[in-house]
């Protein structure tokens, strides 16, 4: 930090604004805030600060713009794209501003701190009419802050949206320390740009979220999950297609063969579909998986326990793939029609580059979003990078983007020109120009420096 601020004790300062307790310096306890959750991207911070609300985030940021430092902010750090890696600078944590309002049933709204945790807005809302319909495997971790900068979407995207359709109200901390709060979650409300929708999916490079308004959906009377195993890859592709469209249908999730621990499976993949509503959906979905060719196997549950057994299935895999060493995660999407082509495709362009890779496929397969991830290479070295590259091409090449939902970060920086036009680069620089004028928040994250 003396490195950039020259005189000025910005450590001194920022001290002074969250307490002692709050400001970590040595190495040893700045460890976990400086290595993302794959172990692939390891930085470097001078100090990270643990402001207790907007008002100490306001200070801290101020404080940094004064001295010219970088501004990492940094909820669960679950996200898999580097972006809440520093290299160098203040990493603000958000973790401690854990506040969770109380429901307004009028609106079905919630206002949150940015540091509860998903897992925590769901436990917030259980046993009342309403329900937080966003989720993912990381929910013990990732944080509202976190998920609004990156736009998360998880499993339920495909019929509740991603997280930017969610958030109706935000408030943050810009880069000159003033904050802006907007939180009315009014259905209407056209006064100019939309400041929530523009936080979310900026990663940090804007400002510092602190809390945001969430529109919450009413709780289904039923919810169904099936865990369907499938002959081939095609037989998957064909039968998510057919209950993707059943207005019930929430989540349609793919697991390809080499990711599940199933000696006895032949190779098969599995679809895990989820329906909800006021009426029971089963019959539903039991019709139209009976016209499906190549169903080998139907496992149904009807009640919450049975229902995450089924899930665990599907949220194990990262943890499964983290295990067998550290990945090269590639989250892409292309349209749905052209799966056919990209899945067993991408196989081959990695097999190309690198020979003795290990592909896993897996994701949120009806909105296209697939997560190709890499190992049996060395995670750090330039082949991954290549690897990464490729895969990126191939989903372009198909008409899709280099990030479904886990944004760019620094991780992709380099390729966003595969998915954004000149023009379109240009305004988002012009945006961070105008929000960030000295550049000091999350510098390189989207290619911004
Ligand atoms: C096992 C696993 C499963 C996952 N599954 C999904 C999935 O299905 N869908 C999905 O979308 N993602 C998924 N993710 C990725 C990750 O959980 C999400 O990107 C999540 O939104 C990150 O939240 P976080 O609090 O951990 O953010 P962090 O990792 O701390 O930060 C992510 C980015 O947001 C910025 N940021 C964090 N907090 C703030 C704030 N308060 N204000 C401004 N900027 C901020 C950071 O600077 C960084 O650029 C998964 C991750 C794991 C490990």
């Amino acid at each position: 930090v003396r490195e950039h601020t020259g005189a000025v004790d910005l450590v001194a300062d920022l001290r002074a604004i969250v307490g002692d307790a709050h400001v970590l310096t040595e190495p040893d306890t700045t460890a976990g805030f400086t290595t993302d959750w794959t172990g692939r991207f390891v930085g470097r911070a001078d100090a990270v600060v643990r402001p207790a609300d907007v008002g100490e985030v306001a200070a801290v940021v101020a404080a940094c713009s004064r001295a010219g430092v970088p501004v990492v902010p940094q909820g669960g750090n679950t996200g898999l794209v580097g972006g809440a890696t520093p290299h160098g600078g203040v990493v603000v944590s958000l973790v401690r501003l854990g506040a969770v309002g109380s429901i307004d049933d009028a609106s079905g709204q919630v206002d949150v701190g940015a540091g509860v945790t998903l897992a925590e807005v769901h436990a917030a809302v259980a046993g009342t009419p309403w329900r937080f319909p966003l989720d993912f495997g990381a929910r013990d971790r990732a944080t509202v802050g976190g998920m609004v900068a990156t736009n998360a979407g998880g499993v339920h995207a495909m019929a509740h949206g991603t997280m930017r359709r969610r958030v109706v109200g935000i408030e943050a901390a810009l880069a000159d320390g003033s904050v802006v709060r907007r939180m009315l979650g009014l259905t209407k409300d056209n006064t100019g740009y939309d400041l929530a929708g523009l936080l979310a999916g900026s990663e940090g490079t804007l400002g510092i979220v602190c809390s945001a308004r969430l529109q919450l959906a009413p709780r289904p009377a039923f919810v169904v999950c099936a865990l369907v195993r499938l002959s081939d890859l095609e037989s998957a592709l064909a039968a998510a297609r057919a209950v993707a469209p059943l207005g019930s249908t929430e989540a349609v999730e793919l697991i390809a063969p080499e990711c599940l621990d199933d000696p006895d499976g032949s190779g098969s993949p599995v679809l895990l579909v989820e329906c909800a509503g006021a009426v029971d959906p089963s019959d539903e979905l039991a019709a139209t998986l009976e016209r499906c060719d190549g169903v080998v196997e139907v496992a149904v549950a009807t009640d919450a326990a049975r229902q995450r057994a089924l899930w665990a299935i599907r949220d194990g895999v990262p943890e499964a793939i983290l295990r067998t060493g550290v990945p090269v995660k590639v989250d892409v999407a292309v349209p749905p029609r052209r799966l056919g082509e990209f899945l067993p495709r991408v196989v081959e362009v990695v097999a190309e580059i690198a020979p003795d890779a290990k592909v896993w496929r897996f994701g949120h397969v009806a909105d296209g979003n697939i997560h190709v991830n890499v190992t049996g290479i060395d995670a750090f070295a330039s082949l991954a990078d290549e690897v990464e590259e490729a895969v990126l091409r191939l989903a372009v090449s198909c008409g899709g983007t280099i990030s479904a939902e886990h944004g760019v970060g620094r991780a992709k920086a380099r390729w966003l020109a595969l998915s954004r036009s000149p023009e379109e680069l240009a305004v988002l620089a012009a945006i961070k120009a105008g929000l960030d004028p000295r550049w000091i928040m999350n510098p390189g994250v989207l290619g911004l420096r």
